[in-house]
């Protein structure tokens, strides 16, 4: 029986993934698989932090047991299959009531929602839910045959309902460990060392930024979440984890290691015909402009993309990637990955294909006595030896600031779904 859960918390506290982790903790079920921890549509205005919705799967389970993590001492275990389904009625009962209990429910952009199924939705919607920002009766008029409870205006039914869409095409995983309410405080340069320790491992991302100094896999703001590892090998992270775990002493009461598409670019549509504000794409076209920036150090350049007449944009978080920005003259072709909002298309990486030449005009050589000439106005240059007119300028290329190849925003600025350039051949792309 899936059960999925949204919107449970406030931007200073509380995590939809520790509900899920009491969730587990607390059933008398099994859990079937993995705990799935899927990112929507991260331009939705109303998300708290990364728009990120979860479910599980219970019942009694047998085949292989994984080890998924472990809760007060307890290990935890995900199994291969399902022999039988969990109580619909079981599952709600209890979600409702720890649901009801954990949320920020004060919080008046709190509105937690639970749906239960025994079976997964069509990804349809999973994709729907990556591109738009999609009305509620809409999810209630798929969910009608099915158990959910809406807690307030009950808006977390949507991403509980598009999270059990996810088609799992590609995967990555995250462990995350607990401590409730929060853990005490680490110093930012112990965080710095910590978040090194998974670093060495190559099948890792988004661990650390240096060159801003941005430990990563720490939360910003004080929910129970200590830290989260992400990655494409889970024996990578649960070992890094340990590491981390006895180097450190951290006094952890849990640690789950959830199925998520994060880092995979689901989010992003290949160069659609139409563009759709909120929606994600790459996109293939022309610099227009020469780049510029506006106050606050957000930097943007003209782009046309088939009939649209676009911004780039390289906003102020993204730090040395507005370089690349600044880099780029008209005709250059680039192919951009971002989101759009109005005629703006925020950048999460860029691939350089085509650079165009950059030319200055130079004075000309005197033919005769093959020095350069001096230029004495507008398209009037003098031989200094022999004092011969010119009026022609000697075009010359500029060496160019920028190289065609794959430019990405620093880890200090990634969203959860980009898929860094590190994960482009695991996911078979070149
Ligand atoms: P956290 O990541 O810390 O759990 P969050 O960023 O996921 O928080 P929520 O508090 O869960 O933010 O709020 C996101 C809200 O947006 C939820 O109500 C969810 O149902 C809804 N939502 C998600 N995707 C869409 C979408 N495509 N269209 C409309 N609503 C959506």
């Amino acid at each position: 029986m899936y059960l999925a859960i949204d919107d449970t918390d406030s931007s200073n506290s509380m995590c939809t993934t520790y509900i899920i982790e009491r969730i587990i903790t607390e059933s008398k079920y099994d859990i079937i698989g993995y705990p799935e921890l899927v990112r929507l549509n991260p331009n939705i205005s109303y998300k708290t932090r990364g728009n990120g919705a979860l479910n599980i799967n219970l019942g009694r389970g047998s085949g292989e047991k994984i080890l998924i993590g472990f809760s007060s001492g307890r290990k935890i275990y995900g199994f291969e299959r399902m022999y039988m389904d969990a109580d619909e009625d079981d599952v709600i009962e209890m979600a409702s009531s720890i649901v009801g209990d954990l949320s920020e429910l004060d919080d008046p952009k709190t509105n937690p929602g639970i749906v239960v199924s025994n079976e997964r939705l069509d990804e349809h919607l999973y994709k729907k839910a990556l591109q738009e920002d999609i009305n509620i009766n809409y999810i209630e008029n798929i969910i009608k045959n099915k158990r959910y409870k809406k807690f307030k205006n009950g808006h977390g039914i949507i991403g509980a309902a598009a999270s059990l869409a996810w088609n799992k095409k590609r995967v990555t995983y995250e462990l995350l460990n607990y401590r409730y309410p929060h853990y005490e405080n680490i110093e930012k340069d112990k965080k710095m060392d910590i978040a090194m320790i998974p670093e060495k491992y190559q099948s890792t991302f988004n661990n650390i930024d240096y060159r801003n100094k941005y430990p990563a896999i720490f939360p910003k703001p004080k929910t129970p979440v200590i830290f989260g590892i992400r990655g494409i090998s889970r024996d990578d992270i649960f070992k890094s984890y340990m590491e981390i775990r006895e180097n450190y002493k951290i006094d952890d009461e849990a640690a789950i290691i959830y199925k998520t598409n994060q880092g995979t670019d689901d989010h992003i549509l290949h160069e659609p015909e139409l563009l759709n504000d909120l929606g994600s794409y790459r996109l293939t076209g022309t610099i227009s402009s020469m780049p510029f920036s506006i106050e606050g150090g957000h930097h943007f350049i003209g782009f046309t993309y088939h009939g649209y007449s676009l911004y780039l944009a390289a906003f102020e978080p993204t730090k040395e990637f507005r370089h690349v920005i600044d880099s780029l003259i008209p005709g250059d072709i680039v192919s951009a990955y971002g989101s759009l909002d109005g005629n703006t298309l925020k950048l999460e990486k860029i691939d350089v294909i085509y650079t165009a030449d950059l030319l200055k005009n130079e004075p000309p050589f005197c033919t005769k006595c093959n020095v350069k000439t001096r230029s004495k106005g507008k398209n009037d240059y003098r031989c200094p030896v022999c004092g011969a007119r010119y009026h022609t300028p000697r075009i010359t290329k500029i060496k160019r600031g920028i190289e065609p190849g794959r430019y990405e925003v620093p880890v200090i600025a990634r969203r959860h779904l980009s898929m860094p350039l590190k994960l482009a051949s695991h996911f078979g792309l070149q």
